[in-house]
């Protein structure tokens, strides 16, 4: 884990217009039905990954997005992309003075507007394909989109290879001569050859030892900063996302239950998940303490309980919990929570 400092929030804390939003997220849902086994495969159950999934993201910002392994932020991540395609809702991306819902966008119409929005993976190992060279690698998508050959596509390689601190003679090796972070470096060249606005890095820096995560993380702030990028950081390792983001949603269960700016977040965290995400991270500052506990396993989208999902595992659950779903409302500048004690009268509801 890397302790390091939380942004300012005054860097998050810009009056947001329509156009400093690059996305905004509406009701996103992606379900998946599960069949009986046997000849007459009947649909038995739907396991709700994402549900009702809704932000905005500003350009130049950087969100994090986290949870538990199985709480929907990679698949939410995806749905976004339209690696997956959305069950409902809508995701509106601005591109060239326009807005478009890109839940909407017909497969023929994706491929333009991929050159956007590009994605770093988690494992730099599998990829990357081990029988091509770094330079074909990395200016595949060059050569995919029609937007670059001969002298040029080899100089947009060498300059991309450059800005993430390879060499250009790298780009005559294959994957396998290189260490983990170098992988990364070429995950992130293959992914910013294109110019995108908008990247998703899912769990980008989770496989590499803690001094390259730092360097990594380094070169994608250097990066944010040159090329005016936006970031989605899906993480599960909450010290990564307190370095790196600006403000922060956390997930459960295919929701998300808290969203607010970082620093408010972890110094002044409000839902009881993200109380307990937060108290199993050491913190720098040892003003502050949390001993927030919980047990259990994350719940299964397939079989949520009724009311609220994290009910079976929260320690301030209460009547109302366990028959109605808490909404995410607004609970104060620039945060929103749901649970039902952030609710006004939810204090003349305790027994
Ligand atoms: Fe806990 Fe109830 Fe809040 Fe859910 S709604 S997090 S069960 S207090």
């Amino acid at each position: 884990m890397i302790p390091l400092e939380i942004n300012s929030p005054t860097e998050t804390e810009r009056e947001t217009t329509e156009t400093d939003l690059l996305l905004s997220v509406r009701n996103l849902c992606k379900f998946f039905p599960v069949f009986s086994r046997g000849f007459l495969k009947k649909q038995i159950a739907t396991i709700k990954a994402v549900d009702q999934v809704s932000f905005d993201l500003k350009r130049g910002e950087i969100l994090g997005l986290v949870g538990e392994s199985g709480s929907g932020k990679t698949t939410c991540a995806r749905t976004i992309l339209r690696a997956l395609q959305p069950t409902a809702g809508e995701v509106l991306f601005r591109a060239n003075g326009k807005s478009i819902d890109l839940a909407k966008v017909p497969e023929r119409d994706l491929k333009a507007l991929r050159t956007k929005m590009q994605m770093i993976f988690q494992d730099p190992f599998s990829s990357l394909n081990p029988r091509m060279t770094v330079g074909a690698i990395v200016g595949e998508p060059l050569t995919i989109h029609r937007l670059a050959k001969g002298s040029e596509w080899e100089d947009r390689i060498v300059e991309m290879l450059r800005k993430v601190g390879l060499k250009p003679e790298h780009r005559q090796r294959y994957p396998h001569a290189f260490s983990g972070g170098q992988r990364q470096r070429i995950g992130i060249a293959r992914a910013l050859i294109m110019q995108p606005s908008l990247v998703i890095a899912d769990e980008a820096v989770s496989a590499l030892d803690v001094s390259v995560q730092a360097q990594v993380i380094n070169l994608l702030k250097d990066l944010q900063n040159e090329f005016n990028l936006t970031y989605i950081f899906v993480a599960h390792d909450l010290s990564v996302v307190r370095h790196v983001c600006d403000r922060v949603a956390v997930m459960y269960a295919g929701k998300i239950v808290e969203i607010a700016p970082t620093r408010d977040l972890f110094e002044t965290p409000r839902h009881p998940y993200t109380k307990a995400l937060i108290s199993a991270v050491p913190n720098p500052d040892p003003d502050i303490k949390l001993d927030f506990s919980i047990g259990g396993e994350v719940a299964d989208p397939g079989k949520l309980p009724p009311g609220c999902s994290f009910h079976p595992r929260c320690p301030e659950c209460f009547a109302p919990c366990k028959i109605e779903s808490p909404e995410l409302i607004r609970t104060e500048e620039g945060r929103q929570t749901a649970c039902h004690l952030d609710r006004p009268q939810a204090s003349e509801e305790l027994p």
